[in-house]
């Protein structure tokens, strides 16, 4: 299981398959790749392996320098495509690896506000919480910060937004999440191996870190919303 992102300034969708695949020593059941495309979100999803989101993509490209992509191990959910990452709700778009585990009380109470659940995941809450933050009249950033506080588990997750196509949020609980630093490209990953063909300037979140990430750079914060600073570290094998 994987979390890829990219703020770029070429075509992400065969970048972010090319990372996803130097995250297949993981293990994963499925996969998907969402992109924004002057203000089009749109995403491609396949059961089993990468060669089957490439076919996808092969037939129905994604367009779009900023993206999104996820190789799922199923925790909540069958693995099928449906099910298979990246979630919407409305203009939000989620990949996430973990488990949220209080996601059963967090679902009853988004059907109660009229939230309609496509998956049979966890993760979908998560797509449907900060949905419903930005119904409330929020911008997107402090609407995952209220998202993610109320997420209860573990949880590595990537966020993007229909509307701004220069930003993607990556949080982190439990499993490991990198911003990677480039040349007017930014990009997020479970691991700096995934970011290794785009470059070897990393730095890892750690636990309650939550990163707004832009093509011209990154700010990193706690749970509080407090800014903090992170070391940028050259990843083994850099040159
Ligand atoms: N719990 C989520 C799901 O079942 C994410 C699994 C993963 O880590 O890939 O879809």
């Amino acid at each position: 299981c994987g979390i890829v992102g990219i703020v770029g300034r070429a075509p992400v969708a065969p970048l972010i398959v090319d990372a996803l695949k130097r995250l297949e020593y993981r293990g994963y059941d499925s996969a998907g790749v969402a992109t924004i495309d002057h203000g089009r979100l749109g995403r491609r999803r396949a059961e089993g392996k990468l060669v089957n989101l490439e076919k996808r993509l092969g037939e129905e490209p994604l367009d779009g320098t900023i993206g999104i992509g996820h190789t799922r191990w199923a925790t909540h959910g069958v693995p099928n495509e449906t099910n298979a990452h990246p979630h919407f709700s409305n203009d939000v778009a989620i990949v996430h690896n973990g488990i949220i585990e209080n996601f059963a009380e967090l679902r009853s109470s988004l059907i109660a506000d009229g939230y309609e659940f496509a998956s049979q995941t966890d993760t979908e809450v998560v797509a449907h919480l900060v949905s419903r933050e930005l119904a409330k009249g929020l911008g997107p950033v402090e609407a995952a910060h209220n998202a993610l506080k109320q997420l209860e588990g573990a949880f590595a997750l990537a966020i993007m937004f229909r509307g701004d196509e220069d930003m993607i949020i990556g949080a982190r609980n439990g499993p490991p999440l990198a911003v990677g630093h480039g040349e007017g490209e930014m990009y997020l990953g479970s691991d700096a191996i995934a970011l290794a063909p785009f470059t070897n300037a990393i730095t890892y979140l750690e636990d309650g870190d939550w990163a707004v990430v832009r093509r011209g750079g990154m700010e990193i914060f706690d749970i509080e919303g407090k800014p903090v600073d992170r070391k940028r570290q050259q990843s083994i094998g850099s040159s």
